[in-house]
């Protein structure tokens, strides 16, 4: 009896083994998941966080801006997400967005765009596995979308 129960446990833990490498090559690698919020919905909800509010660009970030122009700005930023965030592990994850440095770091604080766990909390994008070329265009286009509403602010306060 003894020998059956120990049998039968090693075959349900072989099972459930089995069970998990299926699960896990039926996952597609780049599933093509959609951009959770629109633009407009995302951005009213960080207004309503302080922490995510505090973050603004400095006067230095906004000229390094106009030096290299957003564009170039941009591809940086496809740089950093494609190093620090687009892998499906990130051993240092929540740790490695600088708070400054470059003015795509404050704008992923500020659009909780700065580790994979705040991407799954405040984007719907899951944890865990490498993010599809979609999801890095969303968001390449969340980071913009906050640069240039610093900019604009910059530019209406010095007139
Ligand atoms: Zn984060």
């Amino acid at each position: 009896m003894t020998g059956f129960l120990r049998h039968s446990h090693h075959l349900r833990y072989k099972q459930s083994l089995l069970y998990l490498k299926t699960a896990v090559m039926d996952r597609p690698i780049n599933p093509p998941t959609m951009p959770m919020r629109n633009l407009e919905q995302l951005f009213a909800a960080l207004a309503k966080s302080a922490f995510r509010g505090k973050f603004h660009l400095q006067d230095k970030d906004l000229h390094y801006i106009q030096a290299k122009g957003l564009p170039t700005i941009l591809d940086h930023a496809r740089d950093f997400i494609g190093k620090r965030l687009a892998p499906g592990f990130i051993p240092n994850d929540g740790k490695q967005t600088p708070f400054r440095g470059h003015p795509v770091f404050v704008a992923q604080h500020a659009t909780a765009c700065c580790c994979r766990s705040c991407l799954q909390k405040w984007h719907g994008i899951e944890q865990g596995r490498k993010l599809s070329a979609i999801e890095q265009d969303y968001i390449i286009e969340v980071l913009r979308h906050w640069l240039q509403r610093e900019i604009n602010r910059f530019t209406e306060n010095s007139h």
